[in-house]
């Protein structure tokens, strides 16, 4: 983490969308305090006069993370509005620091239990809300880096790097839920399985790095043209797999003869040379009933090699 979770000035990030502050007080008076405030101190302030207005604000598409909830307001007060955002429970988190005249023991409890991560009791010094709503900015910029390496490796989990495409493993768990799926349904599954034909010599004429700049631009030609709910994966090597859920035999293999196309139409561009390539692919399709999904790979990995007996560069459907 390159931000250090001490740091006690200023905003971490200015800019990121932890810097807004919903402010919801129905004291007019007060409300205009805090805005001032907390401007001067460079955070982008929504108020909201009272908690009906401020529970619509965090309806919104981004709300704010970083919320100063006064308890006692007309409508919907501070400690609801604690418990609603608790009991959504979105992402990303809502750090809320609750305002109040209540100070004695049993209300802070209280606050903290309706899901308050931190309380102030007022009045309060100007110098102690901004270090409080500090330790908010750290705590939602400790969030976001944990939420950031969290999607970065679930994304390396499925994917295969190299290509950006789903990865054998995420691909066969998608085919399997797909079966599942379809076969409540009752509607059919295509399956493609593609092998780059002669692969072994492009790499042997044009080096490996050139067979691996060929190996990303048809997973990118096949991602382009199926349809964006197809579902693209690298299988092994050189060889790739498309499931096409709600298709038919007749559209299947007219997918498949659009990725075949596409990949034979031009060359490919690398290690200074034009390298053309064509790939043999098997077709086959679900009946729309329960099939184990080792089943349908063997199907279309027979259809594969009869495409390949059939001379390269075209697609066979079992
Ligand atoms: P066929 O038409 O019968 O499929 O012939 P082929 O040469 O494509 O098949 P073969 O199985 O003999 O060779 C596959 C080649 O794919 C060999 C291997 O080095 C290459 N290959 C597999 N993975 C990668 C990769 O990630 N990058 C590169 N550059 N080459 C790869
Ligand atoms: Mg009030
Ligand atoms: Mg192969
Ligand atoms: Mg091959």
């Amino acid at each position: 983490m390159s931000q250090p979770l001490t740091r006690s000035t200023g905003l971490e990030r200015p800019g990121s969308s932890c810097d807004q502050v919903l402010v919801a007080e129905d004291d007019p008076m007060f409300r205009k305090i805090l805005k001032s405030w907390l401007e001067n101190w460079g955070y982008r302030v929504i108020v909201a006069e009272d908690g009906t207005a401020a529970w619509n604000i965090l309806q919104q598409e981004r709300p704010p993370e970083l919320l100063i909830l006064d308890w006692v307001m007309p409508g919907i007060d501070g400690l609801e509005l604690c418990r609603r955002i608790r009991e959504r429970q979105t992402t990303p988190y809502q750090y809320i620091l609750l305002v109040t005249a209540k100070d004695d023991a049993e209300d802070v409890v209280t606050g903290l239990e309706a899901g308050a991560d931190d309380h102030l009791t007022k009045p309060f010094d100007r110098s102690e809300l901004r270090a409080r709503l500090r330790v908010g900015r750290r705590i939602l910029t400790l969030q976001k880096g944990l939420i950031q390496a969290r999607e970065e490796l679930r994304f390396q989990a499925t994917h295969d790097i190299p290509t950006g495409i789903w990865n054998r493993g995420a691909l066969l768990d998608l085919l399997q839920r797909e079966i599942e799926r379809a076969s409540r349904s009752q509607s059919p599954t295509g399956l493609l399985m593609l092998d780059l034909d002669h692969f072994k010599k492009v790499n042997d004429t044009y080096g490996h790095l050139a067979g691996d700049v060929v190996l990303r631009e048809v997973a990118r030609r096949i991602s382009e043209v199926v349809r964006s709910y197809d579902l693209v994966g690298r299988y092994g090597g050189e060889e790739f797999l498309v499931v096409l859920p709600s298709c038919d035999k007749i559209q299947a293999l007219q997918s498949a003869e659009r990725i075949r196309s596409v990949i034979a139409e031009r060359p490919v561009l690398a290690a200074g040379a034009e390298i053309l390539v064509t790939a043999s692919i098997g077709v086959t399709v679900t009946t729309g009933s329960t099939v184990a999904e080792k089943e349908i790979l063997a199907i279309a990995d027979t259809a594969l090699y009869q495409a390949k007996s059939a001379g390269r560069n075209c697609t066979a459907a079992l």
